[in-house]
């Protein structure tokens, strides 16, 4: 089974870096507690007035090179690389360095392996793969193609809405997600 891992927001803690980043540059803007996120993209829980300022952070750089990892992730991507294919496969934002700090990142957290193999795309319809474990809601939607993978949401407060299957890595190291089971539905 070749298994697509999204980075943010599944492998790298996106949310867990931006907000004390966005909150000391912008006090007052409101606080969302992780439980209570209910959007994919921050501004739209927060209100567009504050677009600007959360691409600040994000577009900024050294951002996705600091992240810190999601818990038990590396674990889990070295634990589901025993039995699968496992091939990293992101979206960048457009600045001339999230590319290559997601490079770096790779390298760092998981190991050269990993990052030769990585995909950067901002369409993951046109990769090939079994599964894709992703938490944006819909990232078939966006895309050229009807995608070759199944959709398996990395569960996350803000996708809790959607009805789709999803998994956690500590479902993932515990056994019990397995990933043939997503592609037989
Ligand atoms: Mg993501």
């Amino acid at each position: 089974v070749i298994v697509l891992v999204d980075l943010d927001g599944v492998v790298c803690d996106l949310e867990g870096a931006f907000w004390p980043l966005f909150l000391e540059k912008c006090p007052d803007a409101p606080r969302i507690a992780p439980e209570s996120r209910e959007t994919f993209y921050v501004e739209d829980q927060i209100g567009q007035e504050w677009r600007e300022h959360v691409e600040g952070i994000i577009h900024s750089e050294f951002f996705f090179l600091n992240l810190p990892a999601m818990e038990s992730a590396l674990e889990g991507v070295l634990r589901l690389s025993e039995s699968h294919s496992v091939v990293i496969c992101t979206s960048p934002v457009t600045t001339p360095w999230c590319a290559s700090e997601k490079y770096q990142w790779v390298e760092s957290h998981l190991g050269l392996q990993y990052a030769k193999k990585m995909i950067v795309t901002k369409d993951k319809t046109l990769i090939r793969g079994d599964v894709l474990i992703d938490d944006r809601p819909f990232p078939e939607n966006k895309g050229l193609l009807l995608p070759s993978w199944k959709h398996v949401l990395y569960d996350q407060p803000y996708n809790r809405q959607i009805d789709k299957p999803r998994t956690t890595w500590k479902e993932i190291l515990s056994g019990e997600a397995k990933m043939s089971t997503f592609t037989s539905k």
